[in-house]
């Protein structure tokens, strides 16, 4: 067997050809050679010289076509030839496991000898194009806690393993939310990584604040928001009725910019709070927040031409108002993060999802249809570190977003933590991104499979229980925010106590499991116990009993002792750190909650 690439290829191409002889070695038992063809940038062949040129790939996808004892591999770019070689490889048997390493199970001999050998004839022709353009995994840059060595390269070690999976599971993008704390906007150890893997970088996130540098504000307060009560707040956005405003956010984009010419899209955030962060001065008072936003967005994409900006639309700009009029090259990201993850976001069903899916329809007529959606399917911080399960939200949601003519899509992820406590979404979401007829009710089975082959059957139906307990659990935003209101309360409580039920049974049928099952079930016990809190918080406030919420905040705050004792790298940095904080400040939000009962 033979390889053919060209003499010049490029780093994907290669990182292409690399992978391929890597998995052939592993399925064909004896490595392949490799030559030098003169072969297209985005191509490879396999078997035979090729006689003549590559086949055309579709522009945004790729084909593998046989022709005579040649099998061509073509992409629409270096990447889509990656995917291609990815898709050869799984039609082959092979898999690639979140968290483990690759599996190339050996052909059985008849199939090892020739030229091209005849399983590799056998896949024959086809063409793909992928159902969205952009699939992207976003992550916040602080949770690599690049001030602290050590937890950086715990970090670090979990990428090493984590972006080759991306790569293989057809995820195309990244993107590293920068907050108002962060001294980095980018992780400069992991580009060349990155790079060889085809994923595209991003940046941005909440940088409004940091466009308009916070100095400014001792001689020059009259930039910055003003407050109902007439004073400036040196925190917040910016005064968009102050043209030295605009321009010098405008001026700070380019600057932001300019170590990367090759950037094509910057996410321009606001502050991260719900209200108070835009201007009430007499000019702006009557400025819906919406205006006010894309007022600087648009300062900001003009400076920043050709490149795109993406405005967002979550917490106070989720609605859409009238009098926005975004310029072409401003796209909506759309975050619905407080939505209802027990339905599908187009299951009108759910009075939740209801609303947001309507704002969505008014935005895509707004911006013309330019848009990326950015879900949560990940979020530790949303599911208060709980392991959730919902393949079937995912699918129908980006079935949903597909026929809005929507071609991006996003994830938030945390680290290491997001493997362990959101294998099936994130197998689920890179799946289904590239292919929407991935069947859904499998990804339970797949992933067990995949992650706990001594005990595939077991974990499946433990997986499955852990799917129930979300959705008894995820109807109301943040599981650690669980003030519903009062007519709701008895009911949610025994949804929770329920959703606790299903997760101890899913902690019964894995006693023995390796040492990955260990961690799961040490965090599904984490749930179980974190779930019966919620529900007695929820009992002593509906019977306004200061005691039995007291001891429910106290059942919640030895709860994360069950995290503490998960093995590090599995539960990675913010399993360590980040959740630690978190959760004081959860458990503080609740005390002031039951505080103010009486
Ligand atoms: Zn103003
Ligand atoms: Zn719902």
């Amino acid at each position: 067997m033979t390889i053919f690439a060209p003499g010049d290829a490029g780093v994907v191409q290669s990182h292409a050809a690399d992978e391929l002889a890597q998995g052939l070695t592993g399925m064909l038992g004896r490595a392949p050679q490799r030559r030098i063809a003169p072969i297209d940038r985005c191509a490879l062949a396999l078997g035979a010289r090729p006689g003549a040129s590559a086949p055309r790939a579709p522009s945004d996808g790729y084909t593998i076509e046989l022709a005579g004892d040649t099998l061509w591999l073509v992409g629409g770019s270096a990447r889509q030839l990656l995917d291609a070689v990815y898709a050869l490889l799984r039609r082959l048997g092979a898999s690639f496991p979140l968290g483990g390493a690759p599996r190339f199970p050996l052909l059985s001999q008849g199939e090892r000898g020739t030229v091209l050998p005849e399983a590799l004839r056998r896949v024959g022709s086809l063409s793909f194009t992928p159902a969205f353009t952009r699939r992207a995994l976003v992550s916040d840059i602080m949770t690599w806690h690049y001030a602290e060595p050590d937890h950086f390269q715990a970090h670090l070690a979990h990428d090493r393993e984590f972006v080759p999976w991306m790569a293989r599971r057809a995820i195309n993008a990244f993107f590293y939310i920068r907050h108002t704390v962060d001294s980095r906007y980018r992780i400069e150890e992991l580009e060349p990584l990155m790079e060889r893997n085809g994923v595209e970088l991003e940046y941005g996130g909440h940088i409004l604040q940091q466009l308009l540098p916070r100095e400014l504000f001792a001689h020059s307060p009259e930039l910055f928001p003003q407050a109902t009560d007439a004073t400036r707040n040196p925190r917040g956005n910016l005064c968009v009725s102050q043209p030295r405003a605009l321009e010098l956010i405008g001026a700070n984009a380019r600057e932001y910019l300019r170590p990367h010419p090759d950037t094509r899209r910057l996410h321009i955030w606001g502050a991260d709070v719900f209200a108070g962060a835009w201007c009430q001065c007499a000019d702006c008072r009557e400025l819906a927040p919406q205006i006010q936003y894309m007022r600087a967005v648009e300062a900001i994409a003009q400076a920043a031409r050709p490149v795109e900006v993406a405005y967002l639309g979550y917490h106070d700009t989720l609605e859409p108002v009238a009098g926005l009029d975004p310029p072409d090259n401003v796209w909506l990201e759309w975050a619905p993060r407080e939505r209802c993850y027990r339905h599908a976001i187009d299951d009108r069903d759910c009075e939740r999802n209801a609303r947001y899916f309507a704002s969505l329809r008014r935005y895509l007529d707004i911006f013309a249809g330019r848009c990326h959606v950015f879900e949560y399917y990940a979020d530790a911080i949303l599911f208060g570190g709980l392991s959730v399960a919902m393949p079937r939200t995912i699918a129908r949601d980006l079935r949903a977003y597909h026929a809005l003519g929507i071609r991006s899509v996003s994830c938030l992820t945390f680290g290491a933590f997001s493997l362990l406590a959101y294998p099936v979404n994130l197998v689920a979401f890179a799946d289904l991104c590239a292919d929407l007829e991935a069947p859904s009710p499998q990804f339970l089975a797949g992933v067990a499979d995949e992650r706990h082959q001594s005990c595939a059957a077991r974990s499946a139906l433990a997986y499955g229980e852990v799917e129930k307990a979300t959705r008894l659990t995820l109807d109301y935003g943040d599981v650690m925010r669980p003030y519903v209101p009062a007519h709701q309360r008895a009911a949610k409580r025994r949804e929770l106590e329920a959703a606790a039920t299903a997760l101890r049974r899913a902690c019964a049928l894995s006693p023995d499991g390796d040492p990955l099952m260990v961690a799961e079930v040490q965090l599904w016990d984490y749930g179980a116990a974190t779930l019966d809190g919620l529900a007695e918080f929820l009992a002593a406030l509906e019977t306004t009993d200061r005691a039995r919420g007291e001891a429910a905040i106290a059942r919640l705050s030895a709860a994360l002792g069950l995290v503490r004792a998960i093995q590090a790298d599995f539960k990675g940095t913010w399993g360590a750190f980040d959740l630690e904080r978190f959760h004081q400040i959860w458990l503080a939000r609740m005390q002031r909650e039951l505080d103010q009962t009486r």
